[in-house]
Protein backbone atom coordinates (compact mmCIF):
# COMPACT_ATOMS: atom_id res chain seq x y z
CA UNK A 1 0.00 0.00 0.00
CA UNK A 2 1.33 3.19 -1.03
CA UNK A 3 2.78 5.26 2.17
CA UNK A 4 1.50 8.76 0.75
CA UNK A 5 -2.60 7.02 0.89
CA UNK A 6 -1.56 5.42 4.72
CA UNK A 7 -0.28 8.91 5.36
CA UNK A 8 -3.66 10.36 4.52
CA UNK A 9 -5.86 8.03 6.12
CA UNK A 10 -3.94 7.92 9.39
CA UNK A 11 -4.57 11.79 9.38
CA UNK A 12 -7.83 11.31 8.36
CA UNK A 13 -8.85 8.84 10.93
CA UNK A 14 -7.14 11.14 14.39
CA UNK A 15 -9.17 13.85 13.59
CA UNK A 16 -12.00 11.43 13.22
CA UNK A 17 -11.44 9.94 16.50
CA UNK A 18 -10.77 13.88 17.69
CA UNK A 19 -13.91 15.06 16.52
CA UNK A 20 -15.71 11.60 18.22
CA UNK A 21 -14.17 12.08 21.58
CA UNK A 22 -15.17 15.75 21.46
CA UNK A 23 -18.80 14.25 20.48
CA UNK A 24 -18.71 12.25 23.52
CA UNK A 25 -17.55 14.62 26.07
CA UNK A 26 -20.55 16.88 25.43
CA UNK A 27 -22.90 14.48 27.34
CA UNK A 28 -20.67 11.19 28.17
CA UNK A 29 -18.23 11.14 30.80
CA UNK A 30 -15.14 8.80 29.84
CA UNK A 31 -14.73 5.98 31.58
CA UNK A 32 -10.72 6.59 32.79
CA UNK A 33 -10.60 2.88 34.65
CA UNK A 34 -11.97 1.34 31.50
CA UNK A 35 -9.26 -0.95 29.66
CA UNK A 36 -11.40 0.10 26.13
CA UNK A 37 -12.92 3.53 25.44
CA UNK A 38 -15.94 3.59 27.35
CA UNK A 39 -18.14 6.45 27.65
CA UNK A 40 -21.28 6.99 30.29
CA UNK A 41 -24.11 9.10 29.34
CA UNK A 42 -25.05 11.33 32.25
CA UNK A 43 -28.05 12.03 33.32
CA UNK A 44 -29.69 15.84 32.38
CA UNK A 45 -30.39 17.97 35.40
CA UNK A 46 -33.53 20.04 34.53
CA UNK A 47 -35.58 20.70 37.30
CA UNK A 48 -38.05 19.20 39.43
CA UNK A 49 -41.51 19.80 37.32
CA UNK A 50 -43.08 16.91 35.26
CA UNK A 51 -41.95 18.60 32.19
CA UNK A 52 -38.68 18.88 33.08
CA UNK A 53 -38.30 15.30 34.31
CA UNK A 54 -39.87 14.64 30.77
CA UNK A 55 -37.44 16.38 28.73
CA UNK A 56 -34.81 14.70 30.92
CA UNK A 57 -35.56 11.80 30.28
CA UNK A 58 -36.28 11.99 26.49
CA UNK A 59 -32.74 13.46 26.58
CA UNK A 60 -30.92 10.60 28.21
CA UNK A 61 -32.47 8.32 26.27
CA UNK A 62 -31.78 9.86 22.71
CA UNK A 63 -27.97 10.34 24.17
CA UNK A 64 -27.67 6.65 25.11
CA UNK A 65 -28.61 5.73 21.78
CA UNK A 66 -25.89 7.97 19.85
CA UNK A 67 -23.35 7.40 22.59
CA UNK A 68 -23.88 3.97 21.23
CA UNK A 69 -23.27 5.07 17.78
CA UNK A 70 -20.40 7.40 18.40
CA UNK A 71 -18.89 4.59 20.53
CA UNK A 72 -19.25 2.21 17.64
CA UNK A 73 -17.44 4.49 15.24
CA UNK A 74 -14.61 5.25 17.84
CA UNK A 75 -13.90 2.00 18.55
CA UNK A 76 -13.44 1.04 14.38
CA UNK A 77 -11.26 3.79 14.16
CA UNK A 78 -8.79 3.06 17.05
CA UNK A 79 -8.82 -0.25 15.98
CA UNK A 80 -7.99 1.32 12.56
CA UNK A 81 -5.63 3.37 13.86
CA UNK A 82 -3.65 0.39 15.71
CA UNK A 83 -3.71 -1.89 12.24
CA UNK A 84 -1.38 1.17 10.98
CA UNK A 85 0.57 0.85 13.49
CA UNK A 86 1.15 -2.93 13.75
CA UNK A 87 1.54 -2.83 9.61
CA UNK A 88 -1.98 -4.61 9.18
CA UNK A 89 -4.33 -2.18 8.15
CA UNK A 90 -5.62 -2.44 4.59
CA UNK A 91 -5.79 -6.22 4.41
CA UNK A 92 -9.40 -8.19 4.18
CA UNK A 93 -10.07 -10.25 7.42
CA UNK A 94 -11.85 -12.95 5.25
CA UNK A 95 -9.77 -13.31 2.57
CA UNK A 96 -6.59 -11.37 3.68
CA UNK A 97 -5.93 -9.65 0.19
CA UNK A 98 -5.42 -5.81 0.17
CA UNK A 99 -7.97 -3.95 0.12
CA UNK A 100 -8.60 -1.69 -2.57
CA UNK A 101 -7.73 1.88 -2.54
CA UNK A 102 -10.80 3.74 -3.82
CA UNK A 103 -12.65 1.49 -0.97
CA UNK A 104 -11.00 2.66 2.00
CA UNK A 105 -10.16 5.87 0.68
CA UNK A 106 -14.07 6.25 0.84
CA UNK A 107 -14.35 4.20 3.97
CA UNK A 108 -11.20 4.02 5.90
CA UNK A 109 -12.58 1.74 8.85
CA UNK A 110 -13.05 -0.99 6.53
CA UNK A 111 -12.08 -4.34 7.21
CA UNK A 112 -13.48 -6.40 4.04
CA UNK A 113 -12.77 -6.29 0.82
CA UNK A 114 -15.72 -5.74 -1.73
CA UNK A 115 -15.70 -9.33 -2.99
CA UNK A 116 -16.07 -10.66 0.43
CA UNK A 117 -18.68 -8.07 1.41
CA UNK A 118 -20.52 -8.89 -1.25
CA UNK A 119 -20.50 -12.37 -0.91
CA UNK A 120 -21.83 -11.81 3.00
CA UNK A 121 -24.11 -10.06 2.31
CA UNK A 122 -26.02 -11.66 -0.58
CA UNK A 123 -25.90 -14.19 2.19
CA UNK A 124 -27.75 -12.28 4.43
ZN1 LIG B 1 -11.75 -10.21 1.04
Amino acid sequence: MNKQLLTEIKEQLEKERDQLMKDLGKFANKDEKAVNIDFNTTFPEYGDDEDENAGEIATYSNNLALEDKLEKELRDVLSSLKKIEKNEYGMCKYCHQEISEERLRARPTSTSCVACKKTLTQEI
